[in-house]
């Protein structure tokens, strides 16, 4: 019989117990800095029909075109894995009814799916934490998500390696008529232009605009320029987020050539980028969407948002070392034998109810009194408790600190143990 081992699914990664406590503090920090500013959590599925995200994405879009994971259910209905959420989050609201009459401030998180070639800072399963605005048409609410986010990075010790860059796409209209502009400019060039740019010229001409090759962007230097075209509503929108962001001393640059790659959005667009990652430099983006609503069947009613990219963050922070993780326990119980094990287990519920945030790991398993204080001193835990023989004919624990040799060790009454640690919690 053969014996058949298993991968994960290429560009799928595991999330390996040394590399969660990144990915905790990430969540735990953006749940605080989300609920400071009066979001509330939505969770969604990762499953939709394909046809709304090909209603909301851009039928002609990269993602729908290429990136999707879709089959057929036993239905043969027409389904994809999620490769964002926004899309989702509309499709709940409007479900639920969440945007009559009333303004929405939502987050969520969790996996998205695309087809890419998997790299650095990109795979095919990837994370994103994700935040919608409804309701909220003018340049405050841009301003409040942007300054958010800025309080994100803050608080994750990476606000001095992300730089904000700012644009505005104008109204649906606006941007119509410059993508015709653009259209006809590009034909005139259709020499300097790769397989990808041509392929782009007819449906989607305006992400031609942030091609990386070098010839392109030469000719693109004499394109038509999206902020000359923009309606007179987009640029004073744009003029008071930019005043706003001043006031906040919230730095930014305007990148002119910014347009982001789904076809709903409008107005305000914007990205957060970071040198520290090579060549997958955005870590946050997202943008103004106010036709989105009403493209997928609700009333029309403005929005804004943004995604950031968890592997990306992590990664990051990997290189700051900035979440502060320490060993998995506090403290190693040390079991003398068999007969001391079954008020080993009591010893041990008693210290968790006494207390709640002691992260306590008992030994399991047996083995010698010195093999048990290697793997607590490999455990990373600042306490050893020892209970052998002789504790169990006192009514006591030893307790012995492993890392600071100031600390003698002693033997307290086990009822004693708690109150003891207690001050060196933390807590
Ligand atoms: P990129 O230009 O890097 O492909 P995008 O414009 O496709 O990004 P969005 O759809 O706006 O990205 O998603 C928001 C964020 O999600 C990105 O800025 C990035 O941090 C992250 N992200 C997107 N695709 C991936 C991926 N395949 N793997 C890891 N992170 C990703
Ligand atoms: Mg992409």
């Amino acid at each position: 019989m053969s014996k058949q081992s298993f991968n994960a699914v290429r560009g799928m990664n595991d999330i390996l117990p040394t590399e969660t406590p990144a990915w905790q503090f990430l969540e735990q920090c953006a749940a605080d800095v989300f609920a400071a500013y009066g979001y509330q959590e939505i969770r969604l599925p990762m499953v939709e029909p394909t046809e709304l995200f090909a209603r909301s994405i851009g039928d002609v879009t990269d993602i729908v075109e290429k990136e999707m994971y879709t089959f057929l259910d036993r239905n043969d209905q027409s389904l994809s894995l999620r490769p964002e959420g926004t899309a989702s989050c509309v499709r709940a609201c409007l479900q639920h009814g969440l945007l009559h009459n009333q303004t929405q401030r939502l987050w969520y998180s969790g996996p998205m799916f695309r087809y890419e070639r998997p790299q650095k800072g990109r795979q095919r399963q990837f994370h994103q934490i994700g935040v919608e605005a409804f309701g909220l048409a003018g340049p405050d609410i841009d301003a409040e998500l942007l300054a958010m986010s800025r309080r994100l990075w803050q608080e994750l010790g990476i606000d001095q390696q992300v730089r904000l860059e700012i644009n505005s796409l104008g109204s649906l209209e606006a941007r119509a008529t410059y993508r015709r502009e653009l259209q006809a400019f590009l034909r005139d060039h259709m020499g300097a232009l790769d397989e990808d740019s041509l392929r782009r010229l007819d449906s989607n001409p305006l992400r031609i605009l942030d091609s990386k090759n070098p010839e392109t962007q030469a000719v693109l230097q004499a394109a038509p320029r999206l902020q000359d075209w923009l309606d007179q509503e987009s640029t004073e929108h744009f003029a008071q987020l930019c005043a706003q962001l001043d006031a906040l001393g919230i730095e930014y640059v305007r990148n002119p050539r910014l347009v982001r790659g789904l076809d709903y959005y409008s107005k305000t667009v914007f990205e957060w980028v970071t040198d520290s990652l090579g060549a997958q430099g955005t870590v946050c983006a997202g943008g103004r969407y106010d036709g989105l609503v009403e493209q997928l069947g609700g009333k029309p009613t403005a929005g804004i948002g943004f995604a950031m990219g968890m592997e990306r963050l992590c990664l990051m922070l990997e290189e700051t070392a900035g979440h502060g993780s320490t060993g998995a326990v506090d403290a190693y119980f040390i079991v003398g034998g068999d007969a001391q094990q079954q008020e080993a287990l009591q010893w041990c519920e008693q210290l968790r109810s006494r207390l709640p945030t002691l992260r306590l790991l008992m030994h399991c398993g047996g083995g010698s009194m010195k093999s048990q204080m290697k793997k607590a001193d490999k455990s990373g835990a600042a306490w050893a408790l020892l209970f052998g023989e002789q504790e169990q004919a006192d009514g006591t624990l030893t307790v012995k600190n492993l890392r600071d040799p100031a600390i003698t060790q002693q033997a307290l009454p086990g009822e004693r143990v708690a109150e003891y640690l207690l001050p060196y919690l933390g807590m």
